[in-house]
């Protein structure tokens, strides 16, 4: 099944709809012509997860309400909204492909090196990364991201991808010099510490609109995952330029084994995103290094999953639309 959270124009309220092939039913639909009445759920994705049985009562409702005559609306005509707006959680793990450990010069590390964000990163497919004043390394990486939908603690590899809802799409957007990365600091300059502020300021996890459930996606460890940037300004003003390629089938550490790690600390909760790592070709590491500016646009894309698109805005022109 595969879920598209979306806006209502009118009231910017979030919904959801069921996809078939281009075409969506509405949560409304859903209610009207198939009998998914479940009020919470019907608000977005993350309360959708939260009711119990919710894949085969929708799957159910979705027949029905073609039975009763439903029409599906083409996808394009919907307001992409974030897939999950407000996880609980986001963890997130770093130097997870051996060419993005590579291409840092560095080792890779002894177990799977996890951090966070917040719920205040999440933007929508098409919304702004706002470039702050206060970084000259703004960086695009490309993710699968796991979105979990059934409680996990001390989940074993084996039994982990029964405790997954599906897969999304997300860019981890990385302020490098704050991340304290060498190649990005200038004279004098040293990192944070910690990467709080260089991976969760605001508008720094684009995350893509359609959750595909577990069951359309048997090899999540095999898929196409690519990074473009379109440059805002100079030569290749206009034009995608592909930054990276690679394949799921890159990761050290797999989604079950990344799910076992997690749930030995921390209790995963329906709605929460792991965002499984980037692979090489981010911006940084390149010779001279690429970093966004204001103008610019980065795509991701997983294949079979989605991908968002987001133009970087300046603090100033973010303010401006306040
Ligand atoms: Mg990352």
């Amino acid at each position: 099944m595969r879920v598209l959270s979306h806006r209502i124009p009118e009231t910017g309220a979030r919904s959801f709809a069921v996809l078939v092939g281009d075409l969506a039913i509405t949560a409304e639909q859903l209610r009207d012509e198939g009998g998914f009445d479940h009020t919470d759920a019907l608000l977005d994705t993350y309360w959708l997860l939260e009711t119990e049985g919710w894949h085969e009562r929708l799957k159910e409702a979705h027949a029905r309400a073609i039975k009763n005559g439903a029409k599906g609306r083409p996808m394009t005509s919907f307001t992409p909204a974030a897939a999950i707006q407000t996880p609980e959680k986001i963890v997130c793990v770093g130097l997870n492909y051996h060419d993005h450990v590579t291409e840092g010069g560095r080792e890779g590390p002894a177990r799977p090196l996890i951090f966070a964000k917040f719920a205040n990163a999440v933007i929508a497919d098409g919304e702004a990364i706002v470039h702050p004043s206060g970084t000259h390394a703004l960086d695009f990486e490309a993710e699968l991201g796991v979105v979990i939908g059934k409680r996990a603690k001390h989940v074993a590899a084996k039994d982990a991808i029964d405790h997954v809802a599906g897969y999304v799409v997300t860019n981890d957007i990385s302020a490098r010099d704050w991340q304290g990365v060498k190649k990005a600091l200038g004279e004098g300059e040293t990192g944070d510490g910690q990467w709080l502020r260089a991976k969760s300021s605001d508008t720094f996890l684009p995350v893509s609109a359609v959750l595909v459930t577990t069951e359309e996606v048997p090899h999540p460890d095999q898929l196409p995952i690519r990074g473009w940037l379109i440059p805002g300004s100079g030569p290749n003003a206009g034009k995608p330029v592909l930054m990276q390629e690679a394949n799921t089938s890159e990761m050290i550490w797999q989604i079950p084994e990344l799910i076992e790690y997690i749930s030995s600390v921390i209790t995963l909760e329906p709605g929460d995103i792991i965002s499984t790592g980037t692979p090489g070709g981010v911006g940084v590491f390149r010779d001279p290094p690429v970093y966004l500016q204001p103008g610019d646009r980065v795509r991701v894309e997983v294949a079979g999953i989605g991908g968002t698109d987001n133009p970087v805005i300046s603090e100033e022109a973010a303010a401006a639309r306040r």
